[in-house]
């Protein structure tokens, strides 16, 4: 080998970059050896995105024509109809949508959810521009979509995302329904709606309630817990929370409210500290007054938002956007565990160096995918038109008080009238989606954590959730079978 020049000795050698799209395609190479699929064709066609649909339309904004640039992809139709949210970002591009539709195809696989990936993005500043424009963009979006047939109740259901929420999930399903009248499923065509437009209870916290339930189940794992050295349970656990948008305040709210300490929370105009833990609500109402979370009362203020990352703690939650951790970032991380609640927080240089210091990062994919199945249950709703727990609230009340009737006969005993509200109260719609939820992400950890402990080989978490993805998908192609 040539003796390295003194040069060569001292100039680092650049780190690799990968788009984000190439991130997602190296670690799903990196699992695929250890999947059942052998057959290297279907894993080709697994990883590609089926359709891409770039567009550009105009709007007048101010009476001047802007032109706007958008795109839907739809990553793979093994299932259908396929799903996945809508952003509205400046960062918006086609790679970066491919890498969220991949992730989305993923992601229901792995909470079996049997929708294909999908996603879109449109690319502006939601902040700068007014209501009426933002309704504008969105309905000529629906629009565009429609034309195409690439929106449906059984084609392509979109839902929130980065910069949206119920009331752009509201214009979409208005606009869809005004351009295909008289169809009768058409209310399933999104989802993340309002509930008065046929939204389900339960899917605006869905995303922060699943991260706060899987990373319970996680430390409710006596045996990984102890190979970590942590105690079991959420009690004491030092929780760092970045990004207060939906996802990130919910999961903050349901850590504090199970026992956790919220330590720090971090937004873009920076962050805030406590040791002795942060009321969560209380720095909302803050932030809601005084427009920032800074100079909040008993905590110091971190300057740049990004130190917050680094503080020593049990559990971090990267709850805003992508490739925050990166190579740079990640050998100053002290957490124990990394929860991905956002879309691709940590680049391949990150995730490889928290591996290698023993961190444990529970995947985006699995991670952040209550919010996609709330939209599951959602789109059920829509296709059943009937709302959840109305056909047996009131038997299970009935049947509730009869047992306790008994029960108090029987006993001679009888409970208090507070005990009583509990023990008597039916399923309502909101019980039934969180319950729902709560199944959904404590079987889907014990299915990734049984690839993960019985294949010595399979040594982080990410890529046991890529082996039993790749496995659903892989699966379904071949029952499918290929068009000849
Ligand atoms: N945008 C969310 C995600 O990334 C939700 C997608 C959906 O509900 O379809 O998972």
């Amino acid at each position: 080998m040539a003796k390295a020049s003194k040069s060569s000795k001292t100039t680092k050698a650049a780190p690799a970059h990968y788009s984000f799209f190439q991130s997602v395609e190296r670690n799903f190479d990196k699992a695929a050896s250890f999947t059942d699929i052998k057959d290297k064709g279907i894993l080709e066609q697994i990883k590609a995105c089926n359709s891409i649909y770039s567009m550009k339309f105009p709007v007048k904004i101010d009476n001047k024509v802007e032109v706007i640039e958008a795109y839907r992809v739809q990553h793979s139709h093994h299932k259908l109809p396929v799903k996945g949210g809508i952003r509205f970002s400046m960062d918006v591009n086609q790679d970066e949508v491919m890498a969220l539709a991949a992730l989305m195809t993923y992601k229901c696989a792995i909470v079996n959810v049997p929708f294909g990936g999908a996603k879109g993005g449109i690319k502006i500043n939601p902040k700068s521009l007014s209501e009426y424009d933002l309704e504008k963009i969105t309905r000529r979006y629906t629009a565009e979509l429609v034309k195409k047939n690439f929106i449906g109740p059984g084609i392509d259901v979109p839902a929130p995302d980065y910069g949206t929420g119920p009331r752009e999930m509201s214009w979409i399903v208005d606009t869809y329904m005004s351009l295909r009248p008289g169809e009768i499923d058409a209310a399933g065509c999104v989802t993340g709606k309002p509930v008065t437009q046929g939204g389900v209870r339960g899917r605006t916290e869905a995303t922060g309630l699943g991260v706060y339930f899987g990373v319970r189940e996680m430390c409710n794992d006596a045996d990984v817990m102890k190979k970590m050295n942590m105690t079991v349970g959420m009690a004491d656990k030092k929780v760092v929370v970045q990004g207060l948008g939906n996802v990130g305040y919910h999961a903050a709210k349901y850590f504090m409210e199970g026992g956790a300490s919220v330590i720090a929370l971090a937004e873009y105009e920076g962050a805030i500290y406590n040791p002795k833990g942060l009321d969560v609500e209380a720095v909302m109402a803050f932030r809601k007054k005084t427009g920032s979370i800074l100079n909040f009362p008993g905590a110091k203020n971190l300057k740049k938002s990004a130190e917050a990352l680094e503080l020593a703690c049990d559990i971090l939650v990267p709850a805003a956007l992508e490739n925050v951790i990166n190579g740079e970032n990640a050998p100053r991380i002290k957490a124990r565990i990394v929860a991905e609640a956002a879309n691709g927080p940590l680049t391949p240089d990150a995730d490889e160096i928290l591996n290698k210091k023993g961190t444990v990062v529970i995947p985006d994919m699995y991670i952040n995918a209550g919010g996609v199945t709330v939209s599951y249950f959602e789109w059920l709703k829509n296709l059943s038109h009937v709302r959840y727990g109305r056909m047996e609230k009131r038997y299970s009340e009935n049947m509730n008080s009869s047992i306790l009737g008994s029960i108090e006969s029987l006993t001679g005993k009888k409970v208090t009238a507070a005990e009583k509200k509990i023990i008597l109260h039916g399923p309502d719609e909101v019980d039934l989606v969180h319950s729902g939820l709560e199944d959904t992400m404590i079987g889907s950890y014990h299915e990734i954590r049984d690839v993960w402990m019985k294949n010595k080989k399979v040594n982080d978490m990410r890529s046991a959730a890529f082996v039993s993805a790749i496995n659903k998908v892989g699966v379904s192609y071949m029952e499918l079978g290929i068009f000849p």
